[in-house]
C-alpha cells in the first residue's frame, strides 16, 4: 500500500502519490459527510459538503506545503518532491543536498505556518466578516478554520514524533532537533 507511484514533474518537484491517499480521501469524505448529516439533516447536502470539505483539506495542506516550498527556493536549497500520502503530503528535499546551515532547515521548517495561519485567517473573515449564508456553509467554514488552525497551524508545531515516536516528522521535530544549535 505504501508504494510511491510518480506521475509528473510541475514545479520543479516530482509528483508522488500513495494508493493509499485515495483510501484517505474516501474515508474523509466519508467522516465530513456524516458530521455535515448531523450538522445539517439533509443526505444530498452533506454528501456534495464532504466532499468540497475533503477538497479543502487537501488545498489547506497544499498551501502550507506551498508555504515551505517558497522559502526553500528563497534560502536557495528547493523541494524536490510531493508525494500525496494518505491524508498529508511530504515535501521532500534532494537526498544529496550538502550540509546545510541550521538557520536554512529552521527558515524552511517554519515555511508551512504563515500560509496555514493565513488560511485560517481567510476562514476567520468568511465565518466572522461574511456570515455564511446556510447551516452547511457555516460547517464547512468552521471545518476549515480550525484545521488549519488546529491541525496545519499550531498542530504542525508539535513535536509528535519525538513524543511518541509514532507517524512521521513534524515541523515541530525537524524545530525541536535544532534547538539550541
Ligand atoms: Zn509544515
Amino acid at each position: 500500500m505504501t508504494k510511491t507511484r510518480f506521475f509528473g514533474n510541475w514545479c520543479g518537484v516530482d509528483w508522488g502519490y500513495w494508493p493509499l491517499a485515495v483510501w484517505g480521501s474516501l474515508g474523509l469524505w466519508a467522516v465530513l459527510a456524516g458530521w455535515l448529516w448531523w450538522r445539517v439533516g439533509d443526505v444530498p447536502s452533506a454528501v456534495a459538503g464532504g466532499f468540497l470539505g475533503m477538497s479543502l483539506h487537501w488545498l489547506g495542506e497544499a498551501l502550507h506545503q506551498a508555504g515551505h516550498a517558497w522559502v526553500a527556493k528563497r534560502v536557495g536549497y528547493p523541494q524536490s518532491r510531493w508525494i500525496f500520502l494518505h491524508l498529508f503530503i511530504a515535501a521532500q528535499y534532494p537526498k544529496d543536498e550538502p550540509a546545510l546551515p541550521t538557520a536554512v532547515h529552521r527558515r524552511r521548517a517554519l515555511g508551512g505556518l504563515p500560509a496555514s495561519l493565513l488560511v485560517s485567517a481567510l476562514a476567520a473573515v468568511w465565518l466572522f466578516l461574511l456570515t455564511p449564508t446556510s447551516l452547511l456553509w457555516l460547517a464547512i467554514a468552521q471545518f476549515v478554520f480550525w484545521e488549519n488552525l488546529l491541525l496545519f497551524s499550531l498542530g504542525a508545531l508539535l513535536p509528535l514524533y519525538t513524543i511518541t515516536g509514532m507517524g512521521f516528522e513534524t515541523d515541530g521535530d525537524t524545530l525541536w532537533r535544532l534547538r539550541g544549535k
